[in-house]
């Protein structure tokens, strides 16, 4: 058995950028690619594995045809996604439903809570997070209105930081904001407000009011975060969410650590630095925006570097 890497899909987006090259050294498509598909088996973007006898493969298909490699899940679909994300402009104002909404209306896909960590962004940067109405009929109210700076909630970010966003959850990241998401594997957003941006074309982005109004939660309801933080020898770990959906850390590795799950795949990204990951004898290269997947019964590896990583597992 061996560590999965993973080839990242891009996507082009109206506010996207050139952060993904710039950053991560990643050959983008072109310089409006807002967003890495990193670990993906949804079916707009599946990653394939780069390496050892699965090589050439999707995720979505080794999730199908080898459930041994993650523990033989309940669930049907590979249930992450994770992304960076390059938010060169402003994104749109979203909102996103949870699973029973989304599977009647959605066609079966998954709900989409997420969560961020914030890579970099500029100083003083902010998102908007959560609104300001009491109840549905002012929420209704303030977005017919176009009542943006009343209604919405922002709050100021700096790179670091982590945020746990759940369906029902109005947001948005603004220009120049670097992140990477955690989140369930589903494509479903429901835009409230776009800016009245036009697209190369002229046309304005679809508006999906009535469904957003629908899912969106009234009153906010702002889920902190308390992240912990432990330290073994060599590595650093801080839990920042452990909710129904996925469980986040961040892993800072200051020369050898060593690491042994047996109950959970998980999913690595690594932030910063270089190193290596050493299994049975094996070493595999660990640089910026490597991503891969440790299968259940991997055993124990190693992890030797100067490396910061993202991991998260279902
Ligand atoms: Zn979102």
């Amino acid at each position: 058995m061996q560590p999965m890497f993973l080839k990242p899909v891009f996507k082009e987006r109206i506010w996207g950028g050139t952060a993904l090259q710039e950053e991560f050294g990643y050959k983008i498509p072109n310089e409006k690619t807002g967003e890495c598909w990193a670990i993906s088996a949804h079916p707009n973007g599946p990653s394939m594995i780069e390496n050892g006898p699965y090589a050439g493969m999707s995720l979505d298909a080794i999730w199908r045809e080898k459930p041994e490699l993650f523990g033989h899940p309940k669930e049907e679909v590979f249930p992450l996604l994770t992304k960076i994300l390059d938010a060169n402009m402003d994104l749109s104002v979203q909102v996103h439903p949870e699973d029973t909404y989304a599977k009647v209306h959605e066609n079966g896909e998954l709900g989409k809570t997420e969560c961020w960590y914030i890579l970099d962004c500029k100083e003083g940067a902010e998102m908007i997070f959560g609104h300001k109405a009491k109840t549905k009929e002012e929420l209704v109210e303030k977005l017919k209105e176009g009542k943006w700076n009343e209604l919405l909630g922002r709050v100021k970010i700096k790179p670091g930081d982590f945020y746990y966003v759940p369906s029902g959850t109005i947001h948005a990241l603004c220009e120049g904001t670097l992140v990477l998401e955690t989140q369930q594997s589903s494509d479903t957003t429901y835009r409230v407000y776009d800016y009245d941006r036009r697209d190369a074309d002229g046309n304005l982005r679809e508006l999906h009011l009535e469904k957003a109004i629908d899912v969106t939660t009234v009153p906010h309801q702002h889920a902190g975060v308390a992240p912990k933080v432990e330290k073994r020898e060599n590595v650093t770990i801080t839990t920042f969410v452990e909710s129904e959906f996925f469980t986040v850390y961040k892993w800072e590795i200051e020369g050898k650590a060593a690491f042994e799950y047996n109950h959970h795949y998980l999913l690595l990204s690594v932030i910063k630095g270089d190193g290596t990951l050493v299994h049975n004898g094996e070493k595999y290269p660990l640089t910026k925006g490597t991503h891969c997947i440790i299968p259940v019964g991997l055993g124990e590896f190693e992890l030797n570097g100067e490396l910061e990583l993202i991991v998260s597992h279902a």
